[in-house]
């Protein structure tokens, strides 16, 4: 009685394929588009079923079902299909159970008042995917250069120059890549070239940290290096190569992902040949010379997974034609270089000017040139693949106090929240932020110094504020600051008022 042993079977495998049906009475009110049918016999979907029979109570039967079910009877004495044997009674018979739909409905935990209980729900192949953040900036529909620079504006203060350089070479870099994606589709022999940069700027001027914001918006991997850390391949060090396997790391050992990444070079000002010296250099130029052709574009074999060569390591091959090299460095003393070249300049001809005209300009920086960078040590052919040279600006007491309060994750903001969590508003006046500024500028570290000044000061009032519940605000005055006086603490109970006003009276 094999037809009927299948019947069985199905009823068994039933169990089993329970699990893949959803019964959650809930998902009545989703949508029912969400589901398909699926047989109530044999348990599979419309879509590997195909077509379903609908029969009252909404159920739902295959083809397939449906004609093994008819087969089945058919084969009996009595054909249910014969007009005749209408009053044959089958469940007497031996070793034939008739399966009654309605008690399958009770079994299945569903029956026929929950039919959603006899539906699959459909696959849906980007639902189920887990979402993926998406970045701000699509590489591949790059947003124009003044949409990347507002996005920079949210977190760098200051620096406008840089930001308009950056966003622009940012974009026409990635434009770029595109294109040469493309290259095979339409080949006009044009090859824009690379856009490498050279970022000069004191230290703390946001170097670093425009890097990193500009990689974080792209969502590119980033790589960090030193370049005191470089050295030649055979020496003490990392070999330069090994720029390249750090950035293959930040993107997950993904090389795809790596090959469309940025290297940032810091200190890249330590390379400079040293002048006055009569012996060949084998530091720094020469490290300038392994540099040239990883800067424009070289396959190279790279460690997967640790930074050195060696025999354990599997290897990789990178193509480091489309990775962005930014370049920065302080250049100390190219100040005095840049002096020199424009006193010489107008020096000469009727109109001589004084001596120091340029003695107490601000950012004589911002009027470098190739010439100047060549005659500080850089080798020409290092410069000529970095096409995009800019500086920062040394920044000012005005844009510290800025930089303490206005970008989005401002170095006060993120002490506020400390505080707010035991229910305390941290307030800080304008005196005290011009005076925390000050003194940063003294320390002439850019803003790194804020926040081991700022750190100096809270010390004390993160340790004795959770002491008392009952301190309601901390207010952080010039006099703290100065080390003239405490800060100004209001309690809760007695100037509950003002403490709702103090927080919207113009403290940051
Ligand atoms: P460097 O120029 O030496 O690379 P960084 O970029 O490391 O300096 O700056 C140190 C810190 O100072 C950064 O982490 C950032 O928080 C802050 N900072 C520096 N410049 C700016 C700026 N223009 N805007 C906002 N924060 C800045």
């Amino acid at each position: 009685m094999n037809d009927n042993n299948d019947f069985r079977e199905i009823i068994d495998e039933d169990d089993a394929r329970r699990t893949e049906i959803d019964m959650n009475p809930q998902d009545e009110v989703e949508d029912k588009d969400d589901y398909e049918d699926v047989c109530y016999v044999c348990r599979r979907p419309e879509s590997v079923a195909g077509k379903m029979i609908h029969i009252p109570g909404d159920i739902c039967i295959c083809n397939d079902c449906m004609q093994k079910t008819f087969d089945t009877m058919g084969s009996f004495q009595g054909n249910p299909m014969n007009p005749e044997s209408d009053n044959i009674d089958f469940s007497g018979m031996p070793n034939i159970s008739m399966i009654n739909l309605n008690d399958l409905g009770g079994f299945m935990g569903g029956g026929f008042g929950t039919p959603m209980s006899q539906r699959l729900k459909k696959k849906q192949a980007d639902k189920n995917a887990k979402p993926k953040e998406a970045p701000v900036i699509d590489i591949k529909n790059i947003p124009p250069p003044h949409k990347i620079k507002a996005l920079l504006d949210e977190y760098v203060v200051g620096q406008d120059h840089a930001k308009k350089v950056m966003s622009v070479a940012v974009y026409n870099h990635y434009k770029r890549v595109a294109s040469l994606e493309n290259l095979v589709e339409e080949d006009d022999g044009i090859e824009i070239e690379k856009s490498n940069m050279l970022m000069i700027g004191p230290t703390g001027s946001g170097k670093t940290y425009m890097v990193k914001t500009l990689a974080r918006l792209l969502d590119v991997p980033l790589a960090i290096t030193d370049a005191t850390s470089l050295t030649e391949a055979g020496y003490i060090g990392d070999d330069i190569e090994s720029v390249v396997s750090k950035l293959l790391a930040a993107a997950g050992n993904d090389v795809e992902r790596a090959e469309k990444g940025i290297i940032f070079i810091d200190e890249i000002d330590k390379l400079a040949k040293k002048k006055n010296t009569n012996q060949r250099d084998v530091s720094g130029e020469s490290v300038q010379q392994g540099m040239l052709k990883l800067l424009e574009g070289a396959e190279v074999e790279v460690p997967v997974g640790a930074s050195s060569k060696n025999a354990m390591v599997p290897m990789t091959m990178v193509d480091t034609r489309n990775i962005l090299f930014i370049c920065g460095g302080a250049f100390p003393d190219l100040e005095d270089i840049i002096k020199e070249r424009l006193n010489k300049a107008s020096s000469m001809g009727f109109v001589a000017d004084l001596k120091d005209k340029y003695d107490h300009e601000e950012n004589l920086l911002s009027k470098v040139t190739v010439e100047d960078l060549r005659k500080f040590g850089m080798i020409p052919e290092f410069i000529g693949r970095l096409p995009v040279i800019y500086s920062l600006e040394a920044l000012t007491e005005e844009m510290f106090v800025k930089i303490l309060t206005e970008p989005k994750n401002a170095i006060t903001k993120q002490y506020r929240k400390l505080l707010a969590f035991d229910e305390v508003n941290l307030e800080f006046t304008d005196g005290a932020l011009h005076a925390i500024a000050r003194k940063a500028k003294e320390k002439e570290l850019g803003a790194r110094a804020l926040r081991s000044i700022l750190e100096e000061y809270m010390l004390d009032i993160m340790y004795e504020i959770p002491k008392d519940d009952n301190i309601g605000t901390v207010r952080i005055t010039e006099d703290y600051i100065e080390k003239k006086g405490g800060p100004q603490i209001i309690m809760r109970d007695t100037q509950r008022l003002v403490e709702h006003k103090a927080a919207g009276n113009g403290a940051q």
